[in-house]
């Protein structure tokens, strides 16, 4: 194939890809993205594979059909609910493609001189050290995310004083690796820059708490799309280069977005220890919850003008959202005014809820975000929380000293009733106790909310 022909192939694979990104951020538009996502990267790998640089076509078949095979595999067996441990596993990979070129690259040597080499060389180190900061912290993600690594934040005396440490040391060896005059001093150096890199990566994410996963995955992928970029730089790749960047920068731009969302600011969740609680830790809430039955739920929702729905990881764990569609219908048939209200963080993903109320035919224009609704629960008659616990629990209001103080909350108890649909009075994600439930408004209907839902639904 020749280069004009690659670049062009390479410009509408990399315009796929930008129609991808916008469509994928709404709802509506989202499967058409993924289908822009699909056909961008069919031309990257056709026109890549056909560039002429490739000359070992049998073994890059055989590992496309068993990478490509596991893949098809995950993705057709993959939960809904396992999705998050998924993504956080697929960044590592990416990370540790990029320590595995950049090692590649410098090992193959190239006949650079003067400036070129020590760009080429800067490429590599910084490849290799984001590389590495992404597998170990992505893998520490997913093991918190499948609860195999326990949520709470480790914190090691003076961590900040370590992370700068690390920081310094890269740095000062980064100077010898470019300097380094033979190619074993030089991996010698790569090699020990690697494992601080991997150090590092294992740091961070274990010194981040429960409530701020969200901005960790999503700062995660953002380090996984520059990983791609650096590596892309490494292979003199355009393409590679451009979408690292597109996914570096989106990835950026979200984990900004869940920052504004938790009220965290951005450097603060990186240099890790939220989700601690400054001192005393989460309070622990005495009284009485009251249980009601599905039957007396349905009463209170056929007694309701308006209603609104919080959905939250719940919902996902018992597949809860076609039975939660139905009772929609059957409110709104019956003209009342049923929304969805949806908070940034709700379940364990961005945009966990609103894929599920879509894959159930939920309309658009009933599901509202946080903002568009908070002020809503006082005009509101009843409010069922769905499987939801952090994201509803006031003491992110009320006890400064809590884990989640100052998150923003979705303010259902201001509503006349509160029905919390859950199996137990366990807390949620970020393991705090939640005083919602013991509120003079609030009913809790215990169960699987799948069956407890089909069971109100009945009843109505
Ligand atoms: P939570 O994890 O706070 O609460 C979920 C609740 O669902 C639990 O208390 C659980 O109670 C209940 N539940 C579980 N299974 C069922 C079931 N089958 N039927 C009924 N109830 C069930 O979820 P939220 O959505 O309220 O909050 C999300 C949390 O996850 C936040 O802390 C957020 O920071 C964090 N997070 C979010 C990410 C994101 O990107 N969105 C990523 C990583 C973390 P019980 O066991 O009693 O049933």
């Amino acid at each position: 194939m020749g280069s004009g022909i690659l670049t062009a192939s390479y410009i509408i694979a990399a315009i796929f890809f930008i129609l991808s990104l916008s469509g994928l951020s709404h709802p509506e538009t989202s499967r058409r993205g993924n289908f822009y996502g699909i056909i961008g990267m069919t031309v990257a790998i056709i026109a890549t594979v056909a560039s002429g640089e490739v000359t070992a076509y049998g073994l890059l078949i055989v590992v496309m059909l068993i990478g490509g095979g596991i893949g098809t595999f995950l993705a057709r067996r993959v939960q809904m609910t396992e999705m998050p441990e998924l993504v956080a596993i697929l960044h590592s990979f990416v990370g540790l493609a990029a320590v595995f070129i950049g090692f590649a690259s410098y090992l193959e040597g190239v006949d650079f001189t003067g400036v070129e080499k020590t760009i080429h060389d800067v490429e590599i180190y910084l490849g290799v050290l984001i590389g590495g900061v992404t597998f170990t912290g992505s893998v520490v993600a997913f093991g918190k995310l499948k609860g195999v690594i326990d949520g709470k934040p480790v914190l090691i005396p003076g961590r900040h004083w370590c992370n700068l440490v690390l920081g310094v040391l890269c740095v000062i060896l980064g100077g010898y690796f470019i300097d380094a005059t033979n190619v074993d001093n030089g991996t010698i150096l790569l090699i020990v820059m690697t494992l601080i890199a991997f150090l590092f990566g294992v740091h961070m994410v274990m010194a981040i708490g429960g409530a701020d996963m969200p901005v960790v995955v999503s700062m995660l992928n953002s380090y996984s799309g520059w990983a791609a970029a650096a590596t892309g730089f490494m292979l003199s790749n355009d393409l590679l280069i451009v979408t690292g960047a597109l996914v570096g920068s989106s990835g950026a731009i979200l984990s900004y977005i869940m920052c504004k969302a938790m009220n965290r600011k951005f450097l603060a969740v990186i240099a890790g220890g939220f989700g601690t609680g400054s001192a005393g830790g989460a309070a622990i809430y005495e009284g009485e919850a009251i249980g009601q039955s599905a039957t007396d739920t349905a009463e209170s929702l056929k007694n309701a003008d308006s209603v609104i729905i919080v959905p939250g990881y719940g919902m996902a764990v018992a597949q809860a959202q076609s039975v939660v569609n139905e009772i929609t219908k059957r409110l709104r048939d019956s003209n009342k005014n049923v929304r969805f209200a949806i908070h940034p963080v709700a379940g364990r993903m961005p945009g966990h809820m609103n894929v599920l109320l879509a894959e159930s035919r939920v309309p658009y224009d009933i599901v509202l975000e946080m903002d568009e609704i908070n002020e809503d629960f006082s005009n509101t008659d009843v409010v069922l929380v769905i499987g939801a616990n952090d994201i509803v629990n006031p003491s992110a209001q009320t006890e400064p000293d809590s884990p989640i103080a100052g998150m923003p909350v979705l303010e259902v108890w201001k509503a006349t009733n509160v029905v919390v649909l859950k199996r137990s009075m366990a807390s949620g994600y970020a393991g705090v106790d939640n005083p919602l439930f013991f509120k003079d408004n609030t009913r809790m209907l215990f169960g699987d909310a799948k069956e407890s839902l089909g069971e109100v639904l009945r009843a109505l």
